[in-house]
């Protein structure tokens, strides 16, 4: 079962929510636009690849994506919470990565099939360390990611078309969620493909700074 440790507490991760379009360019980026509701698909938790696992590309895919993503773990259970209390339900924070196979997602868009596969593939939800709730103070965040010693992604979370809150109330009164849930809460623009031997590094005002190696 995996598991995150954020501080002395460890969270059996139930559920992984990820928000598909969250900052304006990105969606423009990729065609499209933010609708007024959030737009989430799941990962399933084999997904998960932790610091100091190598990023292994899957071989039917060409043309992997890094979408770097402000991750968020829930520590109490709620079913439709209020917006005022969503931060209560915060157990930590990290910097993830949903990685994309968009060739593979590109191709189930033009058929109407669902993106597990393209999202979900093994490896496909990397995560850093978290850190507790109060390490951190939304929305005055900002975070990097830097490939080969490159920015490639920049993102402050005041861009967000859905803020935390938001995101939390919202999933919690359509799903509900639970001590362990995590949520991808979308990435910025900037996304790209990433090639064997990359190194990516995930930077979060002086409270996150982890880089994963892709084999
Ligand atoms: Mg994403």
């Amino acid at each position: 079962m995996p598991v995150i440790r954020i501080a002395d507490t460890e969270l059996r991760v139930a559920n992984i929510y990820c928000v598909a379009r969250n900052y304006l360019a990105h969606a423009a980026e990729m065609g499209s636009s933010i609708g007024p509701e959030p737009v989430v698909f799941l990962k399933p938790t084999a997904a998960l690849s932790y610091p100091g696992q190598a990023i292994v590309l899957p071989d039917w895919s060409s043309d992997v994506h890094h979408e770097a993503e402000l991750v968020v773990a829930i520590g109490r259970d709620g079913e439709h919470i209020a917006r005022e209390d969503a931060l209560d339900h915060v157990a930590g924070y990290a910097l993830g990565l949903d990685l994309t196979a968009r060739d593979v997602q590109a191709q189930a868009k033009k058929s109407g099939s669902p993106w597990t596969l393209a999202k979900g593939f093994r490896g496909s939800a990397v995560v850093t360390d978290f850190v507790p709730a109060t390490a951190i103070a939304p929305p005055d965040v900002r975070f990097e990611l830097i490939i080969n010693g490159e920015v490639r992604q920049r993102a402050d979370m005041q861009q967000m078309a859905f803020d935390v809150p938001a995101l939390i109330a919202w999933l919690s009164s359509r799903f509900g969620l639970q001590a362990g849930d995590l949520i991808y809460t979308g990435t910025p623009e900037g996304v790209g493909p990433v090639q064997s031997g990359d190194v990516l590094r995930l930077t979060l005002d002086g409270v996150i700074d982890q880089q994963f190696t892709v084999a």
